[in-house]
């Protein structure tokens, strides 16, 4: 069975570039009947946070990337870490190394000034009881001569000489296991099958292949995926925009739009731009990760959420964006959930994000009467006015609210009136809306619903 897991260490936010991973992960896990683990990686106890863990958490729900098992905290299991460096101690694939930190230090400065890799003194040399009491670090005895060899499935083989790294310390002198030793130790406890990752930690794949061989256990698939850059080429960075994801739903970005476009950014499926989880769980493989580093692009995020806002449901897309309308500090009326329901279908398709859907249903919301602004004044005085009135009386009548039917009338109407639709448009939305934007006129007229629109229009005429 296939297990990848999302392991972030609680530092800040969930970054998009973090999202990615898990969504990778997550996609590759589900689309073969395989599990999806979260372990949070809060060994480094000075930067990692409770608020941070729960941001994490926070960003991974809005995506609704669950783990199947509950997750798993690393700084906990620090007791079984050690308990297998005692296994590697046993094998003789670790050693206690009792050089003081400073010495240490002045070592690794001579190693560089000679352009050779630092190796400790005490690599092959038996401690005595007396220096058994002392304190030191254990450190990990690589296989010396010989290559590391990765098969990594997103950057083919890559080899490195066990030479050119150095004996990586797995336990500190305070007792705390390091960061490579705990990975593998999670990995494999957890029965980890695939590494999909960024590959800021390709280097670390060597060494951890190193650790897992010493203990005899069976690697993982290694993937390490190419980081995000910014629409420029260059590293993704602050200047560029968002990097939270609760930034992308505070933007109004849907959570499916967020994951179909995420997805698709550093993988890719042929030309297939906009897919739903299904597709996507059933297309994401390693083989379509490029090698190149993906870029953001903003404008194609907005196209894949207009594509998601139109096939949200209305009751939803009603809440979400009454949300939006108080976040922009609306005040808001009972019913205001039902009226901006009522509207949806009429306005969703020209939206891109939540924001612009509130913007674009602020006229809904208005209580009447409404106040006008000086253009809709003007337009609603002297003979469009009375032009107006017939329209309303004409509409009062009319049996049909369908936008459509609607549509027919008001053209109908404008021919009697012997006048295009321009003289009957501009005052009606003005009448309508009170001079704010909306979409064409039967969409208007549909969207505040037959009451509300014919009280408008009478108010209009007071
Ligand atoms: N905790 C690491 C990070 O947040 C990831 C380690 C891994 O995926 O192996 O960068």
């Amino acid at each position: 069975q296939v297990v990848t897991r999302f392991a972030p260490s609680p530092t800040g936010y969930l970054h998009i570039g973090g999202a990615r991973t898990a969504l990778f992960n997550y996609l590759y896990a589900k689309g073969r009947g395989g599990k999806f683990l979260v372990r949070i990686e809060d060994t480094d106890r000075e930067r990692s946070t409770d608020d941070a863990v729960k941001a994490i958490f926070d960003g991974l729900s809005w995506l609704e990337l669950f783990a199947d098992e509950e997750p798993v905290f690393q700084f906990s299991r620090a007791d079984r870490h050690r308990e297998v460096v005692d296994q590697l101690l046993e094998r003789g694939a670790a050693y206690r190394d009792f050089t003081p930190a400073e010495e240490t230090a002045r070592l690794r400065d001579e190693a560089k000034a000679e352009k050779r890799t630092f190796e400790s003194p005490w690599r092959d040399r038996e401690p005595t009881v007396d220096d058994l009491s002392q304190p030191h670090v254990v450190r990990f005895r690589r296989p010396l001569p010989g290559r590391v060899v990765v098969p990594d499935a997103v950057q083919g083989e890559v080899s490195w000489d066990a030479g050119d790294l150095d004996d990586l310390v797995l336990l500190r002198s305070d007792g705390a296991p390091t960061y490579n030793l705990a990975v593998v130790v999670d990995d494999h406890d957890m029965g980890v099958t695939h590494v999909i990752r960024g590959d800021d930690h390709l280097n670390n794949a060597a060494r951890q292949s190193l650790i897992y061989d010493a203990l005899e256990w069976t690697r993982p698939v290694f993937a390490h995926i190419p980081l995000i850059h910014g629409p420029d080429g260059a590293k993704l960075s602050k200047r560029h925009g968002a990097q939270a994801v609760h930034e992308y739903a505070e933007m109004g970005y849907l959570p499916e739009a967020m994951r179909n476009y995420l997805a698709r950014l550093g993988w890719a499926h042929g030309d297939d731009e906009l897919f739903g989880d299904e597709q996507a769980k059933a297309w994401f493989d390693l083989d379509g990760v490029g090698k190149a580093p993906a870029r953001l692009d903003f404008d194609k995020l907005a196209h894949v959420n207009s594509h998601w806002l139109r096939l949200a449901a209305d009751e939803r897309l009603a809440g979400l964006t009454l949300d939006a309308h108080l976040a922009k500090g609306a005040t808001l009326n009972e019913g205001d959930e039902a009226k901006l329901q009522q509207a949806m279908p009429f306005v969703k398709d020209r939206a891109k994000t939540l924001l612009e859907l509130a913007d674009q249903t602020a006229f809904v919301l208005k209580s009447r009467p409404l106040e006008l602004d000086e253009k809709a004044r003007t337009l609603l005085s002297g003979e469009t006015a009375d032009r107006i009135g017939r329209v309303r009386d004409r509409l009062n009548l009319f049996g049909s609210w369908d936008v459509f039917a609607l549509e027919a009338e008001l053209k109908a109407f404008a021919e009697e009136e012997g006048v295009g639709f321009g003289k009957i448009g501009p005052p009606m939305r003005a009448a309508l809306t009170g001079g704010a934007a909306s979409p064409d006129i039967a969409r208007t007229l549909s969207a505040l619903g037959r009451e509300e629109a014919l009280g408008r229009l009478d108010d209009a005429l007071q």
